[in-house]
């Protein structure tokens, strides 16, 4: 039989069986049009059954089943007529109700059409109703994996009663989110694994498959407003439609005039010749194509074409677009997640109980997901959204109390030193300490006095003196004979924390110069086995390393005080393995990332929060001035002057390329040029990521002493390095590093009495209206700028790494302040409740809390 009305003829006994109920083709029939028109018209299936499906089925979900079940007989009697063999119509209303007879699965087409060719290999559209079953039925059987691809389910058993598919499975049982996308009779095994690349696995990872934008076709252009070349979609009635036959009858024309009031466009179909007969003068049209010039007039040539039905345009009003993957193209994955969409949305458990819901002034999650996905209205479209945000920031404080709790209940060793002590310790730093940091040095002193872990955020801009409060810490753990860690993100940090620590412990306490040890990746071997020894033995009470201490299996006698500087690379999940390690040492995390407050309060929720609002005195602020490349010569000349007068600088290459090995070279290669030929007379030194560690830490310590007077660095040199004598920051290619990164650069300078200066060159001379670029001219706070960056750039990329341990923010904004204190009021509101969450309303938000505190590998890529 013709393979099209094969096709057709399975998902009219089918629909029969089912009486009626529109769910033959998940979605519904009117899903299927499309796909199989073209299908019919490759296989060449008369006009005139192509028309009479066409009108039959365009407004089946709207009739009653009475009327439904006319429609579809009108269909079968055309098909009678041109097939004998089909048997009558009423044979096939027999069936209806007779149990036994598996439903003719569409049969799958394993290929995902591109773009271009969506309608050429018209796979089976949506999934039959029963194929779902298979895979919802499977949750609740012992064997997930029983919901196989179609293909290969065995059909069921003769006796098997109906379908029980069409009623919603019983309270509380969870539908088929966890079914591989096999169980949609249009994904084969080829079809999924492409899907896999877009991290999708499961129905339920289709159904949080969210749109990236929408094409809103209810803002659709006036004819008169086209511009040649666009792609657009116009809506205009048919004036004049004809079938022109050129070329001796071998090639067939329609060619019809749009127009919508405003003008009128020419459009010409190639071989439809239907089209004629179907567009009929007077009724309306959608219309997607390229505006082409033709003879200085405006024309389309083969637009894809829709019937406007008031309706039809009216939920289809605004059109998802979706991300993508090569093999993919929208329009099938559209309807792919249309399907799952109608199916499994009204199903999806709402996480919120109900009365925290009612009172939010927000759509339950199904409608939300549904229109989020197919939206009624622009409106319903961001009230889901809201919605969905409201959730991530909801579950992200909630379990960042949840986790606070936890820790509260832990018991540690105190560490109590007495006023006198603090006094002391204060009176022989090199310099009397700031407001800010007298006040924080209290808050920390009077954390550690008590058996509660000291679980502290310390927030400062870079320069405002953090170290030492770090190192106030450290020294009271050694002065309780306890033992104290302090970890730093690389191992050049570690090694400068290690030798201030060095002057200030010297100058302050009584500790032997062995009891504080520096173990980093360039560490040898002997002095390795060395450091462990003292740790254990007690001889060590202060370890200084970097982040790998957590990995490296230390062990420490009696670890009580832990301090991690540059906390944004350290999340929740990591401070609790430390936790777990250490035996709840009391916790100090130094940040320079500045935040503002009530993000502060929701990332880091867990935490006491301090903040160093205040600069040591003295501190000048750095003049920054933004360059065009052609000022580069004038920049170089402004540097010789500084170092003449015996200042060094900074100069840094942005990554290029991704491979650090080419932006190693073009650091290397400016190296080279810059000692030659313009800083010839001075030492340049250089500084990569393909650099080993000795050489690193080389450079670096030739930079401390003063013997390099340029450093030319890639982005290695980042974070905390602290030389009071450099005095300008050069930044090339300014335009591609984030405002938090170009604000942590210029914190390397102008920590000195010297006046300093930051100079940016962007890569093109546009670019120096850049906003980040004028906003780092124009302020020196880091709140203001860490404010600017939140807005310009995502809440993943602000945090840099998703090393926070929960799944990706993908709608909330870290930067609307509303929604974040919206979702911490009901957060707090049920977890000062049910702090474990452990009431049977809660079971919901329960697992939906773990989940989304423990997100699959693939969302974390
Ligand atoms: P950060 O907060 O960026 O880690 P540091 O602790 O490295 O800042 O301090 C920056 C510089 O300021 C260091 O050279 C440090 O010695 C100096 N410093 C810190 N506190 C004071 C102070 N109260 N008065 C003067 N200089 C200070
Ligand atoms: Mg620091």
């Amino acid at each position: 039989m013709n393979p099209a009305i094969e096709r057709l003829t399975k998902v009219l006994r089918l629909e029969a069986r089912r009486g009626f109920d529109n769910r033959a083709i998940l979605g519904g029939l009117e899903r299927m049009l499309e796909p199989w028109e073209a299908e019919a018209e490759r296989a060449d299936v008369p006009q005139a059954i192509v028309q009479l499906v066409e009108s039959r089925l365009r407004d089946y979900p709207r009739l009653s089943p009475k009327a439904r079940e006319d429609a579809l007989r009108g269909i079968w009697r055309r098909l009678e007529s041109e097939l004998p063999a089909l048997g009558p119509w009423s044979g096939t209303a027999a069936a209806i109700g007779v149990a036994g007879e598996a439903p003719a699965p569409a049969p799958e087409a394993d290929q995902l059409p591109s773009a271009d060719d969506a309608a050429a290999s018209a796979p089976a559209v949506g999934m039959e109703a029963s194929t779902l079953a298979d895979a919802s039925s499977s949750q609740t059987a012992d064997h997930p994996t029983a919901a196989v691809p179609q293909e290969a389910a065995p059909p069921p058993p003769p006796s098997a009663p109906a379908p029980a598919t069409t009623r919603p499975g019983p309270r509380g049982a969870e539908p088929a989110f966890d079914a591989p996308l096999t169980a949609v009779s249009g994904i084969g095994p080829k079809s999924a694994k492409t899907l896999e690349r877009l991290g999708l696995y499961t129905l339920g990872d289709l159904l949080w498959h969210l749109p990236r934008r929408y094409d809103d076709y209810s803002q659709m252009r006036p004819i008169n407003r086209l511009w040649y070349g666009e792609e657009v979609t116009v809506i205009g009635a048919v004036e004049e439609i004809r079938l022109r036959p050129v070329r001796s009858g071998h090639l067939k024309l329609v060619e019809a005039l749009i127009s919508d009031g405003t003008g009128a466009l020419r459009v010409t179909w190639f071989n439809q010749p239907w089209l004629a007969e179907r567009l009929e003068p007077g009724s309306g049209v959608v219309l997607s194509g390229k505006v082409e010039q033709y003879l200085g007039r405006l024309i389309m040539n083969n637009p894809e074409w829709e019937p406007l039905e008031r309706q039809q345009l009216h939920t289809n009003r605004i059109v998802p677009v979706y991300p993508l993957t090569a093999g993919v193209s929208g329009k099938w994955l559209r309807r792919v997640i249309h399907s799952i969409v109608g199916r499994l949305a009204p199903r999806v458990p709402d996480p919120l109980p109900a009365d925290l819901l009612s009172g939010l002034d927000m759509p339950s999650l199904a409608v939300a997901l549904q229109q989020v996905h197919f939206p009624d209205s622009q409106e319903s479209m961001l009230r889901a959204q809201r919605r969905l945000a409201f959730d991530e920031m909801f579950f992200l404080q909630l379990g960042v109390m949840l986790q606070k709790r936890d820790w509260s209940e832990l018991t540690t060793e105190g560490l109590p030193v007495s006023e006198e002590w603090m006094g002391g310790f204060e009176s022989h730093l090199p310099f009397p300490l700031t407001k800010a940091q007298k006040v924080s040095l209290e808050e920390v002193r009077s954390d550690l006095a008590t058996t509660r872990p000291m679980n502290r955020l310390l927030q400062g801009d870079v320069g405002s003196g953090k170290t030492v409060i770090a190192a106030a810490c450290l020294a009271i753990a050694a002065e309780n004979g306890a033992q104290s860690a302090i970890m730093a993100p690389t191992s050049i940090l570690a090694e400068q924390h290690w030798r201030t620590l060095k002057q200030i412990f010297q100058a302050t306490t009584t500790l032997p110069e062995s009891a504080l040890r520096l173990l980093i990746g360039a560490t040898s071997e002997a002095e390795k086995g060395d450091v462990r020894q003292g740790l254990l033995d007690g001889t060590i009470r202060v370890l200084v390393g970097t982040h790998a201490l957590l990995e490296d299996p230390i062990l420490f006698q009696r670890l009580r005080m832990v301090v991690i500087d540059e906390q944004h690379r350290f999340g929740v999940e990591q401070r609790k393995l430390l936790r777990e390690k250490g035996g709840n040492p009391h916790l100090l995390v130094m940040t320079a990332t500045p935040i503002p407050r009530s993000l502060a309060l929701t990332l880091y929720g867990d935490l006491d929060l301090t903040v160093l609002d205040e600069m040591p005195p003295g501190r000048l602020s750095v003049e920054t001035r933004v360059l065009r490349p052609v000022e580069r010569s004038r920049a170089y000349g402004f540097i010789r002057s500084q170092l003449d007068e015996g200042r060094q600088a900074f100069i840094i290459y942005p990554l290029v390329e991704s491979s650090e090995a080419v932006d190693a070279k073009a650091a290397v290669d400016e190296h080279q040029r810059l000692q030659d030929e313009v800083f010839t007379g001075y030492r340049v030194g250089l500084l990569h990521g393909r650099m080993r560690a000795e050489e690193k830490e080389d450079v670096m310590g030739q930079f401390y002493r003063g013997e390099l007077s340029v450093l030319v660095s890639t982005s290695v040199v980042e974070v905390g390095i602290d030389v009071t004598n450099a005095a300008v920051m050069l930044i090339e290619g300014a335009n591609r590093f984030g405002l938090a990164q170009l604000h942590q650069f210029r914190g390397r300078v102008g920590r000195g009495p010297h006046h300093s200066y930051c100079l940016l060159i962007p890569e093109r001379d546009e670019d120096t209206s850049n906003e980040r670029l004028q906003a780092m001219e124009s302020t020196n706070d880091g709140f203001r700028l860490a404010e600017l960056d939140l807005e310009q750039r995502g809440p993943g990329d602000f945090l840099g790494t998703r090393q926070w341990g929960f799944a990706e923010l993908r709608l909330a904004r870290l930067s609307d302040i509303r929604l974040i204190e919206k979702a911490r009021q009901a957060a707090q509101q049920i977890s000062s409740a049910d702090p474990h969450l452990m009431l049977p309303e809660h079971a919901q938000l329960n697992k939906a809390v773990a989940r989304f505190w423990s997100p699959k590998k693939g969302e974390m890529s």
